[in-house]
């Protein structure tokens, strides 16, 4: 069998979780692959790998920070989910075609499900217009949310992602006023991550059925997730969107979808 070779993309790409999940699935189906994290370290050089990586045995790629965007500017084709958003995290080389498309919607919908919160979410409040939150808004757009607010510390994405979108944009200096008719927060920042400053943000006014997402998968728990979780609210940190959007990564390269996803986002809270 011949052995193919896949891999995600970033800049900085150490902290990735993804190598240690899909070489789970490799290894749990017997795929004859290899999955590996490479340094995208800028644009010319992310550029270069997407030209030569195909004709070295890669069936494909996930592309993470701060790739997705131009990633969906080099395909050749994409799909519809990922025209929606204007990224790619997902790309298939397939026929000296590059395909793109975003799993990252499916994958923040899946884990919002998972949550099963009731009553559903009808409000929600997003920190963070960078390249994650696109998905995210469409992700809620497609969940049914009838109100849907955006801040983030450069006004100018945020007010550009509302209006495409048509979604409320919020100043970043209140971002942490009216929070008490929000039933779901998402942190879409890289504030909280590891060597990173925490989110500064006072989010005691949420209501006490209010929800809490941080996207962040390194540490587990943020300062914005244990506060809310001493609150008493439910929270969710980024692995399981992690694990949803890999599923889809896996099954369009290898044609097996793998359905073990509380046993893999288990398995990524065990690792360091
Ligand atoms: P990005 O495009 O680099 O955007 C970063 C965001 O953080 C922007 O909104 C930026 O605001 C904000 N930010 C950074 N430093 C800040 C500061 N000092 N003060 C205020 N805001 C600050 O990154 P991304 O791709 O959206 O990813 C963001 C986070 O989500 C990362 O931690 C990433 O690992 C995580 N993520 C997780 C998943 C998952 O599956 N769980 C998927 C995608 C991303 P400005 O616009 O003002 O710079």
């Amino acid at each position: 069998m011949v052995m193919r070779h896949v891999a995600v993309i970033g800049h900085p790409i150490g902290q990735s979780k993804s190598p240690a999940l899909h070489t789970r699935w490799i290894k749990a189906h017997g795929v004859e692959a290899d999955y590996t994290a490479i340094d995208g370290k800028d644009e010319d050089s992310f550029r270069e790998l997407i030209r030569t990586l195909p004709e070295k045995g890669y069936a494909g790629v996930n592309v993470t920070i701060p790739f997705k965007q131009l990633a969906f500017e080099l395909c050749d084709e994409r799909t519809e989910r990922a025209e929606s958003v204007g990224t790619a995290n997902l790309l298939v080389f397939h026929d000296g075609k590059v395909i793109g498309d975003n799993t990252d919607i499916a994958g923040f919908r899946a884990a919002l499900s998972s949550m099963a919160l009731d009553p559903a979410p009808r409000t929600a409040r997003i920190i963070g217009a960078g390249g994650a939150a696109p998905a995210i808004i469409v992700a809620l757009k497609e969940s049914g949310l009838e109100r849907i607010e955006i801040t983030n510390r450069t006004a100018s994405k945020a007010i550009e992602l509302a209006e495409r979108f048509e979604i409320k944009p919020i100043g970043w200096a209140a971002r942490d006023t009216k929070l008490g008719e929000i039933d779901l927060l998402i942190n879409t920042t890289s504030l909280g991550m590891e060597g990173q400053p925490p989110l500064d943000m006072f989010v005691g006014s949420l209501p006490p059925h209010a929800a809490v997402i941080d996207i962040i998968t390194t540490p587990r728990e943020t300062d914005l997730l244990l506060g809310a979780r001493e609150r008493g609210q439910k929270t969710m940190n980024g692995l399981p969107m992690l694990v949803h959007q890999a599923v889809p990564s896996f099954e369009a390269w290898f044609g097996i979808r793998p359905d073990d996803e509380p046993a893999a986002i288990e398995f990524l809270e065990g690792l360091k």
